[in-house]
């Protein structure tokens, strides 16, 4: 670990960022046992199945906790390192596929490491291993003393059927629902995980089953197709409105785009989807679709829904408006956000679950306006209004004033270098602003330092760092 670090401040004023940054990696286990289609580990699963299938014995697990010790030590490293590069890493992300397999492993881990090393962990888990009376007590017990900061958890659709048929994930919604219920009663931050643009038309050729046998016809021949891939995206957002998420989660998203080798990347090529093309698609979730059988408004509606649904997961009605921004604009820019914001607002239903994370906790309108009013002169009229028209946008954040400044921040630094801010640069900022306070980061932009300190009354204040 040392090593990784001194060579990657050594090589290159771009990658000092590894030893610098406040977030670094641990592995806790190595492999998974699961097999969604859309991910690599599927196909290692698959390769060991096949490989084993004339031994007559059965694969060994490809789950591995690592050695104890080893973990705690790279833990103790990492604090080593802080002194060298003068930083203080404020959350260790488990780079495990699935954190949590082994609670005995945890178990072991909690005391030794808090005692030695105290840096909070960041985990991604199943929403099966967060559900029912076991996630409460596993929650419990990671979330005591703070050896964890935050969850990320893939839920990916919200019709079961999608799930089981095109990704074989076999939860139920509410194992979901409850998975989240259980993480929220224990308030730690979550991240749900959606992919938005599954290929869940209707193949415009017949599926070679030699080439996939993965289908959206079950096993008693009804079929479970979409005519417009938007009312799949929406089945996870409603999903997630129905929960008691609050204002400190985040409704993580990307556009699918296949992965050579994956069954679902198979699949989508089967069913005319995607070119077979193995250079142009890398296993990334992108900006844009990797399918080629979106387009047009269906397209656009996709990119817009990216954008802006960690916005509308924060109220109870979030599906519904998403669906009136949606269907019923043609044009997704920001300009046309603040509009919807603005002109839609009476009808927004927040959750009214009150957090306790955030710098600024407590905001009303009156302060957004005074920022507003602070951070642009009457020559920035244009991003000023449009702030002013997204005053219910920030209110139904976490920490919105704070990512009222973030953003202005941004669209200073983008005006120096003559670029415009658009929807894409706001949900950026917004994303990175949730990473901030998952991985106790959160920072005021010393630019709005002076305006912003005295508002600061969280007793994690003295801490805060500016940046
Ligand atoms: S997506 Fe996650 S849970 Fe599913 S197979 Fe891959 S690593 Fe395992």
């Amino acid at each position: 670990m040392e090593k990784f670090y001194k060579d990657t401040f050594e090589f290159s004023d771009e990658t000092k960022k590894y030893a610098l940054s406040r977030i670094k990696s641990i592995l806790t286990a190595l492999g998974c046992s699961y097999s969604c289609t859309y991910c690599y580990v599927s196909s290692l699963i698959d390769n060991l199945r096949e490989a084993y299938s004339e031994v007559g014995v059965r694969p060994p697990s490809i789950i591995q906790d690592r050695l104890l010790e080893t973990v705690i030590q790279e833990g103790e490293e990492i604090l080593a390192l802080d002194d060298i590069y003068g930083v203080k890493t404020t959350a260790v992300f488990d780079q495990a596929d699935i954190s949590l397999n082994n609670m005995k492993w945890w178990d072991q881990l909690k005391n030794q490491w808090l005692d030695r090393v105290r840096i909070p962990f960041y985990i991604q888990a199943r929403p099966a291993m967060l559900a029912g009376k076991k996630g409460k007590e596993r929650i419990e017990m990671i979330s005591d003393k703070g050896l964890v900061a935050g969850i990320s958890m893939a839920i990916e659709s919200g019709n079961p059927k999608i799930r089981k048929l095109l990704l074989d994930r076999h939860e139920n919604n509410n194992t979901i629902l409850d998975a989240i219920h259980n993480v929220k009663d224990s308030n730690i931050p979550l991240r749900t995980q959606s992919i938005i643009g599954l290929p869940v038309l209707r193949p415009s050729q017949v599926v070679n089953p030699i080439q996939s046998k993965l289908s959206l016809i079950d096993k008693d021949g009804e079929e479970f197709y979409y005519d417009d891939p938007i009312q799949e995206s929406l089945t996870c957002l409603e999903l997630v409105c129905t929960s008691n998420f609050g204002k400190e989660d985040y409704y993580w998203n990307a556009l699918y785009s296949p992965f050579p080798g994956t069954p679902l990347g198979d699949y989508a090529v089967a069913a005319g989807f995607a070119d077979d093309d193995t250079d142009a698609h890398a296993y990334q979730f992108t900006t844009d679709s990797g399918l080629t059988c979106f387009s047009g408004i269906t397209l656009k509606r996709q990119i817009a829904f990216s954008q802006t649904s960690n916005f509308f997961a924060h109220f109870k009605n979030g599906k519904d408006l998403m669906v009136l921004f949606l269907y019923g604009n043609n044009e997704f820019q920001l300009s046309d956000f603040a509009e919807f914001v603005e002109t839609r607002a009476e009808f927004f239903k927040p959750h009214e679950r009150p957090t306790q994370f955030g710098i600024i906790s407590n905001i009303d309108r009156n302060m957004l306006l005074n920022f507003f009013d602070e951070a642009y002169p009457d020559t920035e009229k244009r991003f000023k209004s449009i702030n002013i028209k997204l005053v219910d946008y920030y209110m139904a954040l976490l920490d919105g004033l704070v990512l009222a400044a973030k953003i202005a921040d941004k669209y200073y630094e983008y005006k120096e270098q003559e670029k415009e801010f658009t929807l894409a640069d706001l949900y950026r900022v917004e994303r990175i602003h949730y990473y901030d306070n998952s991985y106790n980061m959160a920072y005021i932009p010393e630019r709005f330092e002076n305006f912003l300190r005295p508002l600061i009354h969280d007793s994690r204040a003295p801490a805060m760092r500016t940046g």
